[in-house]
C-alpha cells in the first residue's frame, strides 16, 4: 500500500519562488561571482580526477585545507553537500524518531523541516517582538523540554541579528543535549562559537560556502566540533556522499580567502548604507549582522512585495512565516542592485 509518512504528507515543502526578474535579492546569495582565477584553477584541476574511482571517502584534502583555514584539528571537521546536509546528518545522528528538537522563532525554517523529515518532535520557543530572546524563558522552557538537539543561528536568519554569546552558556546549562550553532552568515557577524565547539562535546558549529564564498551552486558545507561527535557523523552519512570535484573546488576556494574577505567587506559596507537609507525612509529595520536585512514598512507586505516586483526587484516575502506578519527580507546585492531596490521601495511607499 502506498502510504506517505504523515509527517511528510503534512509538509508544505521548501518554496522560494525563483521568479525571472532582473534583480533577485531573495535567497541571500552573494551578488558577486567567485574570482575568475578560482574558476580557471578549478576547471584545470578537473582533468586530474580519476573519474572511474570513488572519491576520497572522508574528503581528506578538503578537510586538511579547512583545518588550516580555521586552525582546528582535521578530526574536528566534517563536510557535506551544503550545510543543510550537515544539519540533516546531525539530526539523523542525535535526534531522529520521537526525539525532541528545540528551535527559536523567527528562525531558519529548514531546521524545523529537516527535524520533521527525520521524525523528531519540534518544540518552538518564541522570540520577543524585537526578535531578542528572554533568558529566563529560554532557561525554564529548555529545562522543561530537555531536548536532544537545540538550534541557534548566529547571525539569525531571517532577523539578521546576533544573539548575545552568553545565550550559548544558558542553553548548555539548561540542557544535556547537543547545541548546534548554525553560522551560515558568521563572516558577516560579530562572534563565532568555534572555540567553544573545540572544547566541548555538546556544541558544534555549521558553516557553508553558499553565502560568503560566492559558491551557492557548489552545495558545500561543513561542521566544526569535537572529534567524538564528528566520528559519529561519518557513521550516519552515506558513503562517498561528497563527490571528487566538489572536494577539489572547496580545497581550491580556500586559496582565495583574501578575495572572499574583500567581498564580505563590500557587502557589509553596502548593508550598513542600505540600513541607514531604510531608516531614513521611516522603515522599521531589524538590525542586521548578516548579508540581508529584515524590514517592515507598515503597509501590507504582499502589496509592497508585488510593487517591488513590478520594479524588477525580487525580495523574500516573510509575512506568512511564524511571527513575521508584515516583514520582508532583502538580500544585500551590488551597489546598483541596492540602489534599484531603494528607488523601487521609495516609489512603492509613495503609491497609495
Ligand atoms: C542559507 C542558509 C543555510 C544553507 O546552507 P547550504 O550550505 O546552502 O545548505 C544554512 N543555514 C542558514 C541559517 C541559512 O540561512
Amino acid at each position: 500500500m502506498l502510504e506517505v509518512r504523515p509527517e511528510i504528507a503534512a509538509m508544505p515543502g521548501y518554496h522560494s519562488p525563483q521568479v525571472d526578474v532582473p534583480i533577485r535579492l531573495n535567497t541571500n546569495e552573494s551578488p558577486f561571482p567567485p574570482p575568475q582565477a578560482f574558476v580557471n584553477e578549478f576547471v584545470d584541476a578537473l582533468a586530474s580526477i580519476s573519474w572511474n574511482r570513488y572519491p576520497n571517502r572522508t574528503a581528506d584534502g578538503l578537510r586538511a585545507a579547512l583545518s588550516a583555514h580555521h586552525e582546528v584539528p582535521a578530526e574536528s571537521v566534517f563536510v557535506a553537500n551544503g550545510s543543510n546536509e550537515v544539519l540533516q546528518t546531525l539530526l539523523l545522528t542525535f535526534a531522529g524518531p520521537g526525539r525532541r528538537v528545540v528551535v527559536f522563532e523567527p528562525g531558519y525554517q529548514m531546521h524545523v523541516q529537516i527535524s520533521k523529515v527525520v521524525g523528531s518532535d519540534v518544540i518552538v520557543i518564541d522570540r520577543n517582538d524585537d526578535f531578542t530572546l528572554d533568558r529566563d524563558v529560554v532557561r525554564s522552557k529548555l529545562t522543561e523540554v530537555d531536548p536532544h538537539v537545540v538550534f541557534v543561528s548566529s547571525p539569525n536568519n531571517p532577523t539578521g541579528q546576533c544573539d548575545d554569546e552568553e545565550l550559548l552558556d544558558v542553553i548548555l546549562e539548561s540542557t544535556s543535549g547537543l547545541l548546534v550553532v548554525d553560522e551560515a552568515y558568521a563572516e558577516f557577524g560579530t562572534w563565532s562559537a568555534i572555540d567553544r565547539a573545540l572544547s566541548s562535546d555538546r556544541i558544534v558549529v555549521s558553516r557553508t560556502f553558499s553565502k560568503t564564498w560566492s559558491l551557492a551552486a557548489l552545495r558545500l558545507g561543513y561542521l566544526i566540533g569535537s572529534p567524538t561527535v564528528v566520528e559519529h557523523l561519518w557513521t550516519a552519512v552515506l558513503p562517498y556522499h561528497l563527490d571528487a570535484s566538489k572536494q577539489l573546488a572547496g580545497e581550491i576556494a580556500l586559496n582565495y580567502t583574501d578575495e572572499m574577505n574583500d567581498r564580505v567587506a563590500r557587502i557589509i559596507s553596502e548593508r550598513d548604507r542600505v540600513q541607514t537609507a531604510l531608516s531614513a525612509l521611516g522603515v522599521r529595520v531589524s538590525p542586521s549582522s548578516a548579508n540581508f536585512i529584515l524590514f517592515s514598512t507598515g503597509l501590507d507586505a504582499d502589496v509592497v512585495w508585488q510593487r517591488l516586483l513590478d520594479h524588477g526587484v525580487l525580495v523574500r516575502n516573510c509575512s506568512s512565516w511564524p511571527r513575521l506578519a508584515g516583514w520582508l527580507r532583502l538580500t544585500i546585492g551590488s551597489e546598483d542592485e541596492n540602489n534599484a531596490f531603494l528607488r523601487g521601495l521609495e516609489s512603492a511607499l509613495e503609491t497609495e
